[in-house]
């Protein structure tokens, strides 16, 4: 049990951020639509996720915490088309071979909640109160394999990553609300926003006022494709490498081609020597994109890479043309 768990944990369980990430998704696939995350010593000391999704029935939650539990997938051929964020059925085993993990859940109509904690290779459940729902507590993250937790950096840094993997999630789930605290400290409350101008005003507190200040709003469908978002202007002066969220199908991906797409539009059309900022969400057939390359699940890999660039980067080119420069742009507008 437990080793087997803890090597899993290797591929899924890098840092307290990726421990969260699990933790966020899972709230995501059970259909919360309020998330709360608290957060002590940059997540090495408590990782605490509360949702108001679906709960999970008192005889299921030892389930969860086995090796394969997996309840979102019946059969390989379903593994082809994954609908939900997890499917594998190994994350809160293998956090909980590396932490004190406690879950505690009401599933939605029961009136008793029930509290699941592992004990060696035994589970224990015992009653516990609890509004409809699921909070998930990671304590002591590491406590037992040192070797991983010499891998921790500070506190500081172990948080930006959180900060920052909890900042791609809000744009990922706009109708979902979010708050975050460090410490004890509200540092993120977003409430879901459904209008156009409250998720403008959510991506101004996750990425300051500029970039949307001076974005350009993308809504582009064609030939079953679809790219939506915000291209920033040359005036936002941001150092803009590192400003650049992409999303398929709601998730955020690393996708070089996609990447390069967007930047050859932007530097074909406006200026040749720089970066665009953007926060951009394509959407494909889930049948043309294979999500499965790696357990952390970054990386998409596109049937038809060739089919993506050549829409991102005919479509925002378009899109990038109806630009007229300001006054107050840079004047390095290519000569048309
Ligand atoms: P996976 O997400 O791949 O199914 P996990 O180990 O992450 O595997 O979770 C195991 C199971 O525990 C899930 O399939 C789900 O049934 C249940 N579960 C975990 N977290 C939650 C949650 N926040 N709300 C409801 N159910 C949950
Ligand atoms: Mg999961």
């Amino acid at each position: 049990g437990q080793l087997v768990n803890q090597i899993a944990a290797g591929e899924v369980v890098e840092r307290p951020a990726s421990v969260a990430k699990e933790l966020l998704e899972n709230s995501l696939d059970a259909g919360a639509d309020r998330i709360e995350i608290d957060v002590e010593a940059g997540g090495a000391r408590v990782i605490r996720i509360r949702d108001n999704g679906v709960g999970i029935p008192r005889e299921e939650l030892a389930l969860a915490l086995q090796r394969h539990a997996t309840s979102k997938i019946g059969s390989l051929a379903e593994l082809e088309r994954v609908a939900s964020l997890g499917f594998r059925g190994e994350a809160l085993p293998s956090i909980a071979s590396v932490s004190r993990l406690t879950l505690t859940s009401r599933a939605r109509g029961e009136t008793h909640a029930w509290s699941a904690t592992c004990q060696g290779d035994d589970i224990d459940v015992s009653p516990a109160p609890h509004p409809e729902g699921t909070t998930v507590e990671v304590r002591d993250l590491f406590f037992n394999t040192p070797a991983r937790r010499k891998f921790m950096r500070t506190e500081r840094t172990e948080y930006t990553h959180l900060l920052e993997m909890v900042r791609r999630l809000a744009m990922a789930r706009f109708d979902v609300g979010l708050t975050l605290r460090h410490n004890g400290r509200a540092t993120l409350q977003l409430p879901p926003a459904a209008l156009q101008e409250e998720r403008e005003r959510r991506l101004a507190r996750l990425l300051g006022d500029g970039f949307v200040e001076h974005a350009l709003g993308v809504d582009v469908e064609a030939s079953g494709l679809s790219v939506r978002g915000w291209m920033g202007l040359p005036t936002f002066s941001r150092s803009q490498a590192d400003l650049q969220y992409l999303y398929v199908n709601g998730r955020m991906v690393r996708d070089r081609t996609a990447v390069h797409a967007i930047r050859r539009a932007y530097q074909d059309v406006l200026f040749k020597d720089r970066y665009p900022a953007y926060v951009l969400y394509i959407d494909v057939d889930p049948a043309q994109v294979d999500v499965n390359v790696h357990p952390a699940k970054h990386e998409v890999r596109f049937r038809d890479g060739r089919l993506i660039h050549d829409f991102l980067s005919r479509h925002l080119r378009q899109v990038l043309e109806g630009v007229r420069p300001e006054p107050g742009m840079e004047s390095a507008l290519r000569p048309q």
